[in-house]
C-alpha cells in the first residue's frame, strides 16, 4: 500500500468511528452500533452470490457500521441522524433476498431489524400484528396453535422476516389458493418511518401499502405490519414420480385448476432436478419427473386414488405436523431448488418466469428444443392476480450473462414473462409497479436518495424537496 492508499484507509476509517460514535450518541448503548469488519460484513450481505452475475458486483460491498435497534423511537433517531450527516441507510430482515436487494451500494449504515421481532398480537380475526424481524416461520408456528396460518410464504420461511418479505418477496408456498404476498390485502396496513429532517411515522393501509411494498427499502422503513391470516388446515405432504414430465406436468394442471382440491404447495420438477435433492433421494426415482405437493390432509386417500389412476407412483403422502416435518418437502421447492442445483453443480443458476395458460405446453416445448439440457422446467403453480398460472423457476445452465440474457430475450419473444433475477434494481428485476407509486413515495418520503441508494434507478435527486 502506497502513501496515498494509506492515507485514503486512515481517513475512511476516522469517518467509519466518527459515524459509529454519533450513533452510540444516538442510541445510547453502543452494544448495538456494530463496528467490527467481519460483522459488518456479514450483515452487509444477502443471498446475492445466488447470481453468477451479481456476485462479481456485488461482493466488495459493505456497510461501515452496522445499527440495531430496538423501538420505533430508536428508528426515527437513526434516520433523522442519517439524514443529517447525508449517510446512505440500507434496511436489513434477515437477509435471505436473492438479488442483493439488502447489500448497501454506497457504505454508510445498515439498519438491522433482527431485534424488533415481537409477534404483538394475533387479532380474533386473524391478523397478526408485528414488529418487522417477526419470523415468518415463528409467526406461522405461533398462527397455528390460535387456529390461523400464514396464506403465504416463501421457502426460506424458518430464516426471513415479515418486513423483509413485503420488502423484497413475492410469494410462496401457499400461493396457488391466496396469490402473492401483495394480493388480496394480505398487507392490511404497515406504519412506515421516512427519511427526513424531521422522520414522519406514517400508518398506510389499503392501496396506500403499495407505495412500499417491495420497494426494496428505497422509500421508508416498515416498523409495523397487520398482516392477514387465514384459517389454519391440516395438511399432508406428496411426493409422486411420473415417467415423464409432460405426464406430471398435465396431472398438476388437473389439480391446480380442480376447485375441489384444497392445496397449499403444486411445483413439478423435470428430471434431473430431483437428483440434486440428495437428502430425499429415496422420495424420487431415477429419470422420472416429480411432484412435490402438500394438500389437505382430508383429501389425502383420495388424492392417492387420483394420483395412481393418472399413473404416478406415489412416494410419500404422510401428514405434515408442521414446519418441523422431517422430510420438509417444501424445503426442495421454490427457489429452494435453484440451491440444490447450485450444490450439485456450480454452473447451474436460474430464472424466474410466467408461462401463458394458454400457450404454456407450446412454450415448455419451444424452451425443451432450443435448449436442451442447458433449461430445465421447475413449475411453481400460483394463482397470481386470480389467474391459476404455470409459474416457474427454471434451473438453467450458465456461461455467461450474454447467453442468460439471450434466453430471457427468447423467453419474451415466445409470450414467457421474465421477471429477471439478475438485476439489482426495482425496476430491472420485473417487479415494479408502472402507475410508479414506489418512486412517487421515494420523493415525498427520502428526498435526499439516502434509502439504499442504487436500487431504484429512476429516481433522480432533485433540488426542492417534494416532486411536482
Ligand atoms: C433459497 C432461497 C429461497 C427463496 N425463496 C423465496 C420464495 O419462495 N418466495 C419469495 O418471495 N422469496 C424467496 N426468496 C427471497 C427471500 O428469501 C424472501 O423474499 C424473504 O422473505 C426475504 O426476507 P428477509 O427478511 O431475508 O429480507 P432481506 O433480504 O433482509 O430484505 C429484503 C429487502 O427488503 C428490504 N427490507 C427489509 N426489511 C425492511 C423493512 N422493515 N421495511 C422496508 N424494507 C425492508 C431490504 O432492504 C431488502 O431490500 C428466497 C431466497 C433464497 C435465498
Amino acid at each position: 500500500m502506497d502513501e496515498q492508499e494509506k492515507e485514503v484507509e486512515n481517513e475512511e476509517t476516522k469517518m467509519r468511528m466518527e459515524l459509529a460514535t454519533g450513533l452510540v450518541g444516538v442510541l445510547g448503548d453502543a452494544s448495538r452500533v456494530l463496528t467490527q469488519p467481519q460483522v459488518v460484513e456479514r450483515l452487509s450481505k444477502d443471498f446475492y452470490w445466488y447470481s453468477p452475475v451479481l456476485k462479481p458486483l456485488l461482493e466488495d460491498k459493505h456497510a461501515d457500521v452496522v445499527v440495531q435497534p430496538v423501538s420505533v423511537e430508536e428508528i426515527i433517531a437513526v434516520m433523522r441522524y442519517a439524514y443529517e450527516q447525508n449517510v446512505a441507510v440500507t434496511l436489513r430482515g434477515a437477509g435471505t433476498g436473492n438479488y442483493g436487494q439488502a447489500v448497501p451500494l454506497e457504505g454508510g449504515v445498515v439498519l438491522d431489524l433482527q431485534k424488533m421481532d415481537r409477534v404483538l398480537e394475533i387479532t380474533d380475526e386473524g391478523v397478526a400484528v408485528c414488529e418487522p424481524g417477526a419470523k415468518l416461520g415463528a409467526l406461522e408456528t405461533m398462527a397455528r396453535e390460535q387456529g390461523w396460518e400464514l396464506r403465504c410464504y416463501p421457502s426460506t420461511v424458518a430464516k426471513s422476516s415479515l418486513g423483509g418479505f413485503l420488502g423484497g418477496g413475492s410469494g410462496g408456498i401457499g400461493s396457488i389458493t391466496h396469490g402473492g404476498v401483495r394480493e388480496n390485502a394480505t398487507v392490511r396496513a404497515i406504519d412506515v418511518v421516512t427519511m427526513e429532517a424531521e422522520p414522519r411515522l406514517l400508518h398506510c393501509e389499503g392501496e396506500a401499502v403499495h407505495e412500499i411494498l417491495h420497494a426494496w427499502g428505497t422509500n421508508g422503513v416498515i416498523v409495523k405490519i397487520w398482516f392477514a391470516l387465514t384459517p389454519a388446515v391440516a395438511w399432508a405432504q406428496v411426493a409422486l414420480c411420473f415417467k415423464t414430465f409432460d405426464a406430471a406436468f398435465d396431472f398438476s394442471e388437473t389439480i391446480a385448476k380442480g376447485s375441489q382440491w384444497q392445496k397449499r404447495l403444486i411445483t413439478v420438477f423435470e428430471w434431473p432436478i430431483p437428483s440434486f435433492f440428495t437428502p430425499v433421494k429415496q422420495f424420487t426415482r431415477d429419470g422420472e419427473a416429480s411432484i412435490f405437493m402438500m394438500i389437505a390432509e382430508s383429501q389425502r386417500e383420495a388424492f392417492v386414488v387420483a394420483a395412481k389412476d393418472a399413473g404416478a407412483t406415489v412416494m410419500l403422502a404422510e401428514p405434515w405436523p408442521g414446519l418441523r416435518s422431517q422430510p420438509l418437502l417444501s424445503d426442495y421447492t421454490w427457489n429452494h431448488t435453484t440451491l440444490w442445483a447450485m450444490k450439485a453443480d456450480p454452473e447451474y443458476t436460474y430464472l424466474q418466469c410466467g408461462y401463458d395458460p394458454e400457450r404454456v405446453r407450446e412454450q415448455l416445448t419451444l424452451l425443451k428444443a432450443k435448449y436442451g439440457a442447458d433449461y430445465l422446467h421447475h413449475m411453481e403453480w400460483a394463482n397470481w392476480g386470480g389467474v391459476i398460472t404455470p409459474g416457474s423457476i427454471p434451473v438453467v445452465r450458465f456461461s455467461t450473462a450474454e447467453r442468460l440474457n439471450e434466453m430471457i430475450d427468447y423467453c419474451r419473444e415466445i409470450g414467457v414473462s421474465v421477471a429477471n433475477p439478475h438485476i439489482n434494481n426495482v425496476e430491472g428485476g420485473g417487479r415494479y409497479r408502472e402507475d410508479n407509486v414506489q418512486l412517487i413515495a421515494k420523493y415525498k418520503h427520502d428526498p435526499k436518495g439516502l434509502m439504499n441508494p442504487g436500487k431504484m434507478v429512476t429516481f433522480v435527486k432533485r433540488e426542492m424537496e417534494q416532486p411536482v
